[in-house]
């Protein structure tokens, strides 16, 4: 593992610091304190990442000796105070809230503009947001415009004891190496988290907080983008890989994509979705959403089972969290086999058809005995 600076600091600052342990914050920068979490929603629906980083922002704040505030910014009517309550019971102490009619739907102007006067206002520490289409996005824009460091995708983020600053680490090099990357001369710390890299944190009902009102100051005819309409994709959600609890997947040891239905048979038995490896993807064999690893989804299901899978580092990182890992590969020395629960040498495609029988002869049994 690997220490650097990060890149998203901007070029020519004026105090550059020389060296990592020897960077003295200014007096300014020292006044910043607390760790907030962007609560991302959409249609009355607060997206699960929110809370992991709730959680995680605890266990940064509580070494910090500081607060956890969750931020939320939606149209008048949306339930921005229930989501806020809602934060508290998974860690938060405060929350501030801007509700506008320009902020119903997301637009990067409006929403830029109001997490940066938020974060000017109140100077919070560190800032998390979840590395999903909307918090990418958004998190770009906010850290290019507050000219501080965004570290995105991280895997693990740490108070480093020595500084205090957020140790931010994230695959690089395609995944062959862990870095980690500080910000140390800038405010806030900024970085992104993958949905279900952080584990969900248990919601305690007996915890409240503060709830804070700002106003954005900004009017309809100042935006560029504007929202006529909102068409749903009727393919999203169809594949929910990251909150599925049983995955079968796949990789290029099937051989082909008739093969593949293999998979498919055994994850409908258990009630469980399919996932694969990127050279799946790529032959065509299945929808890019069912990736699985650096490029494509991170799982945290209770059971993962890989046939025909390597186990390369790309895949691993994305599947390793799992409960269960069963592995079904012919070279015993293959990569998956070295993180794997329980492994299985043999033909795929013997091993998943006896699989799929004998679980759907188990369920049936099973499902008599209950009747
Ligand atoms: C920048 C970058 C990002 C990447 N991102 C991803 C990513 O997000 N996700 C991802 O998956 N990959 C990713 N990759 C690709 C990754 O490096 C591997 O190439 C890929 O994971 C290998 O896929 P595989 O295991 O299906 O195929 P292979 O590596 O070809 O492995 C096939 C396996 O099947 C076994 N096998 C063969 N026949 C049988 C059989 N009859 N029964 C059972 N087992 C059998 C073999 O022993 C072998 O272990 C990325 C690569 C790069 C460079």
């Amino acid at each position: 593992m690997s220490e650097t600076h990060s890149s998203a600091a901007p070029a020519a600052p004026a105090k550059r610091p020389a060296g990592r342990r020897n960077v003295e914050l200014s007096e300014e920068l020292k006044a910043y304190k607390g760790v907030w979490v962007f609560i991302e929603h959409d249609r009355s629906h607060v997206h699960s990442v929110s809370w992991e980083l709730v959680g995680e922002a605890r266990k940064l704040a509580d070494p910090l000796g500081c607060q956890v505030s969750a931020i939320l910014l939606g149209g008048p009517d949306e339930p921005l105070e229930k989501f806020a309550v809602e934060a508290f019971t998974f860690g938060a102490d405060k929350a501030y809230l801007i509700q506008d009619p320009v902020l119903k739907g997301y637009r990067n102007e409006p929403f830029t503009k109001g997490l940066t006067d938020l974060v000017n206002k109140y100077q919070p520490e560190i800032m998390l947001l979840g590395a999903t289409s909307m918090g990418r996005d958004l998190a770009g824009s906010v850290a290019t415009t507050l000219l501080t460091g965004l570290t995105a995708d991280c895997t693990e983020l740490k108070i480093d004891p020595a500084t205090r600053a957020l140790a931010a680490t994230r695959p690089t090099f395609g995944g062959s190496l862990y870095c980690t990357i500080m910000t140390l001369a800038y405010r806030p710390q900024m970085a992104t988290v993958r949905p279900r890299v952080m584990l969900m944190p248990r919601a305690d009902a007996s915890r409240s907080g503060e709830i804070m009102h700002d106003t954005l100051g900004m009017v309809e005819t100042q935006i560029v983008t504007k929202l006529l309409d909102f068409i749903a994709d009727a393919n999203s959600n169809k594949i929910n890989l990251p909150y599925a609890d049983v995955i079968v997947s796949g990789g290029k040891g099937l051989k082909n994509q008739e093969n593949f239905k293999l998979v498919f048979e055994l994850a409908r038995v258990l009630g469980g979705e399919v996932g694969a490896t990127r050279p799946c993807v790529q032959a065509g064999w299945v929808e890019a959403d069912r990736q699985v690893g650096q490029t494509g989804k991170t799982v945290r299901p209770k059971l993962y089972i890989a046939a025909g899978i390597s186990g390369a580092i790309q895949h691993r990182v994305g599947c390793e969290a799992s409960d269960v890992i069963v592995a079904i590969n012919t070279d015993v020395n293959a990569p998956i086999f070295d993180f794997a629960h329980y492994g299985i040498v043999g033909n795929a495609m013997q091993v998943l058809p006896a699989l799929t029988q004998a679980f759907a002869a188990h369920l049936a049994q099973r499902s008599r005995l209950v009747a």
